[in-house]
């Protein structure tokens, strides 16, 4: 059976970029005749805004977006999260991290490696023969062990939309976070974990997410759970020509009016390739039968490209 889901982070309203991702991850469930449920990523605390669960749930619905199934809460999961993390202790594949942030960045460049623009720094795996008297920062999952122990650090994986992927985690990101030492779980960690348990078959979200599937392929593994197949979608970009989000000042969508509401929506559609002049939005009355052909649209696109 299909269940789909869309995960946004409740530290604000939707915007532009948001929608998009919803629209897709609505329209591949519906397509394939299958559930679409929405699970609120809150699991970092600090970032997230009192009530704007509840607007993304309202802007959901006035797009016409309804979805299946309860709201889960990641900040409701801890319980799972732990069980995982011990789990994984158990087998001898995470261990506790003293470095900081500046510290990862130090060893990087005595590796002679240069810090691209907004990309962390790859972690070399100093505290994975001890603590060396640090103190306890963070726990990391131990890719060198489990690259060994599954015979190669290559993951190698198919996109539904970007084709086949390959990525080497150990090279491009080292032994990577589950959980700070505050009690704050990593997102990876908390992904893999929540679609395994809602039994989530199919991820469809922004293709900004793209190359940390290699890393919740990786824990799927360890963990043995079940790989989702995967979709990553276009993004919406700003003028700067970076990707929409809150942090970058992404206007919160106007859903205020019935014709805002139908804008919205019909860029959401033209940005996923839809062909909005057979079937635009024009009112509030027409969503249920738009959303329909739109979905239709999207099941014969799915149709040709597997026949291809
Ligand atoms: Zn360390």
């Amino acid at each position: 059976m299909y269940r789909g889901r869309f995960a946004p982070s409740p530290t604000g309203e939707l915007h532009a970029g948001s929608l998009v991702a919803a629209l897709a991850s609505y329209l591949d469930a519906r397509a394939h005749q299958g559930e679409w449920w929405v699970r609120m990523e809150d699991i970092d605390g600090p970032r997230c805004v009192p009530g704007a669960d509840q607007t993304i749930l309202q802007q959901l619905q006035r797009c016409g977006l309804q979805w299946d199934g309860d709201i889960a809460y990641q900040s409701q999961r801890n319980s799972l999260y732990q069980h995982a993390l011990d789990q994984l202790l158990t087998q001898g594949l995470v261990y506790p991290c003293g470095c900081t942030r500046k510290e990862i960045e130090e060893s990087q460049a005595l590796l002679g490696q240069n810090l691209e623009r907004h990309k962390a720094a790859v972690y070399s795996g100093t505290c994975r023969n001890g603590l060396q008297g640090k103190s306890a920062r963070a726990w990391r999952f131990n890719v060198q062990a489990w690259s060994a122990k599954r015979g190669s650090p290559w993951v190698h994986w198919t996109d539904q939309r970007l084709g086949a992927q390959t990525h080497n985690v150990l090279d491009e990101v080292g032994d990577f976070g589950l959980k700070r030492a505050d009690g704050l779980w990593a997102y990876q960690l908390a992904v893999v974990v929540d679609d395994a348990a809602q039994g989530i078959s199919h991820v469809v979200r922004g293709q900004d997410l793209t190359d940390n599937t290699a890393r919740q392929i990786l824990l799927q593994e360890a963990l043995d759970l079940p790989q989702p197949a995967y979709t990553h979608t276009p993004l919406v970009l700003g003028t700067n020509g970076e990707k929409l989000s809150k942090q970058n000042g992404a206007k919160a969508l106007d859903l205020s009016t019935e014709v805002a509401v139908c804008q919205a929506m019909n860029q959401a559609a033209i940005a996923l390739g839809l062909d909005t002049r057979s079937a635009t939005m024009n009112s509030l009355a027409e969503r249920p039968t738009v959303l329909a052909f739109w979905t239709a649209q999207w099941a014969q696109r799915e149709a040709t490209k597997i026949g291809a």
